[in-house]
C-alpha cells in the first residue's frame, strides 16, 4: 500500500472499529428476534395443546356416556331373554320376541358407537402426548434462548462501550467531529465499507470508472492530506497503486491524452458539473 496520509490512516482505523461495532449492533438486534420467534412457536404449540385437551376431555365424556347406555341396553336385552321362560301364550311370545329384537339392535348400535369413541379417545391421547413432548422441547429452547440473549447482550454492550472509547480516541486534529459523524453514516450505509481503494480508474466500492483527471486530482489531494469521495457511491476513496501490469486492467483512458484534453477550461468546468450532479443528495466531506 502506498504511503497513507494521516487523515486516510485515521479513517481506516475508524472504519475497522466501526465495522466491528456495526456487526455487534446487528447481533444485538438479531438476538431478541430469534427469541421472539421461538416464543411465538411455543405459544402456538401451547394453544394447540389446550385445544386438543378440550377435544380429548369432551371425547372421554362421550365415551363414558356411551358405555353407560350400552350397559343398560345389554341389561335390557338379557332381561327380555330371561322372560321367555315365563311366557305362556303365542301372542305374548310374539310381543316378547319383538322387544328382544329391538333391544338387541339397540345394544349393537351402542356397542359399535362406544368402540368407535374409545378408538377416537385413544388416538387423541397419543396426539396429546406428542404435543406435550413438543411443548416441553420448545420450552427448553425458549429458556436457553432467553439465557443466551441476556448473557450475549451484556457482553456485546461491554464490547461496544470499549469500541466507542476507541472511536472517540480517533477524533482529534486529523478527524474533526463533523468528519467523524459523516464518515460513520457513510460506513453504516455501506455496510462498514466507508473507505475503499481506487485501482487504476476504478472505485473498488462500486466498480464505477472514474474520470482520469479525477484520479490524478485524487492523488494530489492525498499528498495534501485532503479527503475525496467517490462521486458515484460517496465512499471515501484513496489511490492504491497496483503492479503496473495489473493496474493496466483498470485504466480506460490514455493518461497523456486525458491530461491534454482536460487542460482546456471548458472540459474542467464540464467535469466539475458532472461531479456536482452525481454527489447531489449525498455527503460531502470537504
Ligand atoms: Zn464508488
Amino acid at each position: 500500500m502506498a504511503k497513507q496520509t494521516k487523515k486516510l490512516e485515521c479513517l481506516m482505523k475508524l472504519q475497522k472499529a466501526l465495522k466491528e461495532k456495526f456487526e455487534l449492533e446487528n447481533t444485538v438486534e438479531s438476538l431478541p428476534k430469534k427469541l421472539r420467534e421461538e416464543e411465538d412457536k411455543l405459544k402456538r404449540l401451547s394453544s394447540d395443546f389446550l385445544r386438543l385437551t378440550e377435544e380429548f376431555n369432551a371425547a372421554r365424556e362421550e365415551e363414558k356416556s356411551l358405555t353407560i347406555r350400552y350397559e343398560d341396553a345389554f341389561a335390557l336385552r338379557t332381561k327380555y331373554e330371561k322372560q321367555a321362560e315365563f311366557v305362556t301364550t303365542n301372542r305374548e311370545m310374539d310381543a316378547l320376541l319383538k322387544q328382544q329384537e329391538e333391544a338387541k339392535s339397540q345394544e349393537n348400535t351402542l356397542h359399535k358407537a362406544r368402540n368407535a369413541k374409545q378408538q377416537q379417545v385413544e388416538k387423541l391421547r397419543e396426539e396429546l402426548d406428542k404435543r406435550d413432548e413438543e411443548c416441553r422441547v420448545q420450552q427448553e429452547i425458549v429458556d436457553k434462548e432467553r439465557e443466551k440473549v441476556s448473557e450475549s447482550v451484556d457482553s456485546i454492550y461491554h464490547k461496544i462501550d470499549a469500541l466507542n472509547q476507541e472511536l472517540n480516541k480517533l477524533k482529534g486534529n486529523d478527524i474533526s467531529e463533523e468528519l467523524f459523524e459523516r464518515f460513520s453514516i457513510i460506513s453504516k450505509r455501506k455496510k462498514g465499507e466507508g473507505i475503499v481503494p481506487v485501482h487504476g480508474q476504478v472505485c473498488t466500492g462500486c466498480n464505477m470508472v472514474l474520470p482520469m483527471q479525477f484520479v490524478i486530482d485524487l492523488r494530489k489531494k492525498e499528498e495534501n492530506n485532503e479527503i475525496e469521495q467517490c462521486p458515484y457511491c460517496s465512499r471515501v476513496i484513496y489511490y492504491e497503486p497496483l503492479d503496473p501490469q495489473e493496474e493496466r486492467k483498470y485504466i480506460f483512458v490514455d493518461i497523456a491524452t486525458s491530461i491534454d484534453s482536460l487542460s482546456s477550461e471548458e472540459e474542467i468546468e464540464e467535469s466539475t458539473k458532472d461531479e456536482e450532479i452525481l454527489t447531489e443528495g449525498e455527503f460531502s466531506l470537504d
